[in-house]
């Protein structure tokens, strides 16, 4: 983590959403067809020193590096948050952050609970989104059935569930992932409202007002 990191400025109509849950709660699942309905949304690619999963590719799923260039990257203020993780350490990239401001409409980071109240205290206009699993049972299932995972891994993400759980109270929105239609909809729902809120339309507003159009 980054403690007393300076607030990156705030911009129009950027929407930067933070989303979190329990590991195997479906953040991916539901992060993914958001992105198929936003197009001008970008995830943020995370940094971690976790192995790669089957199927995961360096650069589009995380980054993968060595404890040693994460390390380094800390010293150098490369992240926007870092965090350790189940054991592993995560980080999100300042300068990618600072990047998608200028060039995009939102920017949606897939983390943790220390990562989220990271990035909330130094993004005050960030939106956090708590996807909440079912039930506990139905969080190990969805573990167990992804297949990606040791049962010792699976036994570590259960016990920390519980914790990620109380935090709950950090967040403006929470989503229950029963359903998977449902419980994206709600999510697609947020970007929209969130989108419309006031202040996010205040310069299109005063364009209006001055030059007789918001475009
Ligand atoms: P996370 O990113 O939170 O760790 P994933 O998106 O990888 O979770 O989802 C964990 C597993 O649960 C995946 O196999 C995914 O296909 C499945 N899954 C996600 N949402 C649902 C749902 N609503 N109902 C049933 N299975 C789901
Ligand atoms: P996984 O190993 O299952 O991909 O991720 C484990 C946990 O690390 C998840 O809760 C995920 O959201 C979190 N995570 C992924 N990237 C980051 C990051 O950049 N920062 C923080 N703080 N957590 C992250």
């Amino acid at each position: 983590m980054t403690p007393g990191a300076t607030p990156v400025n705030a911009a129009d109509d950027f929407l930067p959403l933070i989303v979190t849950s329990p590991s195997g709660a479906g953040k991916t699942t539901l992060v993914r067809r958001l992105l198929a309905r936003y197009e001008d949304l970008v995830v943020s690619v995370s940094v971690t020193t976790r192995a790669p999963r089957p199927g995961e590719v360096d650069g589009r799923d995380y980054h993968f590096v060595s404890h040693d260039t994460f390390r380094a990257m800390i010293d150098r203020g490369a992240f926007a948050e870092w965090a350790e993780v189940h054991g592993n350490c995560y980080g999100t990239s300042l300068e990618k952050m600072v990047e998608a401001r200028a060039h995009r409409r939102g920017m949606v980071f897939v983390i943790d609970v220390q990562g989220a109240r990271m990035l909330k205290a130094r993004v005050p206009d960030a939106v956090g989104v708590f996807i909440l699993p079912p039930s506990f049972a139905e969080l190990e299932a969805r573990l167990r059935n992804r297949g990606t995972d040791s049962e010792e891994t699976i036994a570590r993400r259960m016990k920390n569930a519980r914790g990620e759980l109380a935090h709950y109270g950090l967040f403006d929105y929470v989503v229950v992932n029963d359903q998977l239609d449902a419980a994206s909809e709600e999510l697609n729902a947020i970007v929209l409202a969130e989108r419309a809120k006031r202040w996010r339309r205040a310069q299109a507003v005063e364009r209006v007002i001055h030059d007789g159009s918001a475009r």
